[in-house]
């Protein structure tokens, strides 16, 4: 069940994103395409970050008979459409949220671990060769409006005290000249944990890793249906039957009921968009001072992120739009071309070539679930990511396969992640619950 466009979910649907038309296509024999009959220890169910590195992980490190089943192409979710900053923390709750909470220590373990996740991302490139197009050292945190520094001077005691992260706070007149200018730049905190990268790069090289470990995927293998017969986990899909011992559910923000309706109630999906710009040449970039390759959001509760990519092409992003239909698709493209004049007025005439969106997913708690079903434990899940799974969805996926193959117990989970989502009150009401809930944040940001 989900109120969003039925095309919002259609591999067989253009998504319009222009890092397809940039990464080199997946080689051959990776994806071995719609699954038949068959049998296995570990069946994964989506196939984006987290689907691909737990098959890497079980394949590569516990030598574990694993399929995955994803039902577009490899990497046709987020993971392959995200805007490519590798930051976190993934969670819609703030450090001093998280304190209250869960306590300091389980917050420092959760920061701690989303640390090592951006780590992790960078050393899954190098043992397995793939080439990121990795850009900035560390990312900006750019106040919106003169009363926001206050508060990104709160983050940084936290970052520097508790969390011993070195960021640094840079004056609205140190950005303007070393980084950036704009309408809405009134300083911001340089974190230096964090870069950007080329997101369809990283799904399509964790895919050919896993593959060479060992892991059969199989791309266009929608699970319509799943059951659970003599032990066995039936999932059925339009070509054919996988039977297995365990389950992974790595479906994020297009989870729908097919496989575990609970599971899928309890989740938020909300959508992100992208515009991307042609080409900026070098008087235009001079008209904004641009001269970082640092990725940067900013402070708005319904924020924009924003990065130049190599070519000097810009890449504009924002939450938002509740429908998913492409009539609401075309006036979110429209919204943020007039806001990406407003804020960088020297490039209000610049045309963007490209548009796409796709879902971020959201719970009730505001962090990640990682875990195993109480009520079945040959059932693993990781997601709900808010919007930062460049870096948590490998991380949870490598987890997720340490857990299954005994090397890691539930106790590892920081306790933010721990455990199944709760569940919403009357999920048929989720799409007025996200109305509401994008008012509230459009009046903060006035
Ligand atoms: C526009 C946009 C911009 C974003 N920007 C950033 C960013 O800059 N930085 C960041 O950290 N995060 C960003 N995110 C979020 C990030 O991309 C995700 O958190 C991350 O990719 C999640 O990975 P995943 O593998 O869990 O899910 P996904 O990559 O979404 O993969 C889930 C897969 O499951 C498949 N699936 C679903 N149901 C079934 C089924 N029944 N059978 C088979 N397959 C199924 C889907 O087809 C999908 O491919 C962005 C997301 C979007 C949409």
């Amino acid at each position: 069940m989900s109120w969003y466009h039925p095309g919002m979910y259609d591999p067989a649907r253009d998504v319009g994103c222009f890092w397809d038309d940039e990464a080199p296509p997946l080689g051959a024999g990776i994806d071995l395409g719609p699954v038949g009959d068959d049998t296995c220890d570990v069946a994964i169910i989506g196939g984006g970050y987290t689907g691909l590195s737990c098959a890497l992980h079980l394949a590569r490190d516990f030598d574990i008979d694993v399929r995955l089943l994803e039902a577009g192409p490899l990497g046709w979710g987020a993971s392959g459409r995200n805007g490519g900053f590798c930051t976190y923390p993934p969670s819609g709750l703030g450090p001093g949220e998280l304190i209250a909470r869960y306590g300091e220590a389980e917050t420092k373990r959760f920061i701690a671990s989303q640390v090592e996740a951006v780590d992790l991302v960078r050393n899954l490139a190098r043992d397995e060769n793939i080439d990121l197009q990795p850009q900035g050292d560390g990312t900006l945190h750019v106040a919106h409006h003169p009363a926001m520094f206050a508060a990104l001077e709160h983050e940084r005691d936290l970052l520097n005290g508790m969390f011993g992260i070195p960021a640094r706070l840079m004056s609205r007149a140190e950005i303007a000249e070393a980084e950036y200018d704009s309408t809405e730049q009134f300083g911001a905190l340089l974190n230096p944990v964090g870069f950007g990268l080329q997101p369809l790069r990283f799904a399509r090289g964790l895919a050919a890793a896993a593959a060479r470990a060992g892991a059969k995927l199989h791309g266009s293998s929608p699970v319509t249906h799943r059951e659970k017969v003599d032990g066995w986990h039936l999932l059925a899909t339009p070509s054919g039957t996988l039977r297995a011992r365990r389950i992974v559910i790595a479906t994020n923000g297009f989870t729908r009921d097919d496989v575990h309706p609970g599971l899928a109630r309890s989740l938020m999906p909300v959508m992100s968009n992208i515009v991307v710009t042609r080409p900026l040449t070098e008087a235009e970039l001079a008209a904004q001072n641009w001269r970082t390759e640092r990725p940067c959001a900013n402070t708005r509760r319904l924020l924009f992120y924003y990065r130049m990519l190599p070519g000097n092409r810009f890449l504009f992003g924002a939450r938002g739009d509740l429908t998913g239909r492409p009539e609401d698709g075309a006036k979110m493209r429209r919204f943020m071309e007039r806001r990406l004049g407003e804020v960088f007025p020297g490039w209000r005439h610049v045309e963007t070539t490209h548009n796409w969106r796709g879902f971020v997913c959201m719970t009730r708690r505001l962090t990640p679930s990682i875990g195993r079903m109480d009520d079945d434990g040959s059932i693993w899940f990781a997601l709900a990511y808010h919007g930062d799974g460049v870096s948590a969805a490998p991380w949870s996926g490598r987890l997720l396969a340490q857990l299954i193959g005994g090397k890691a117990e539930l106790s590892d989970i920081p306790a933010p992640m721990r455990g199944a989502p709760p569940p919403i009150p009357v999920p048929a009401l989720r799409r007025w619950y996200l109305r509401g809930a994008l008012g509230y944040y459009r009046l903060q940001d006035k």
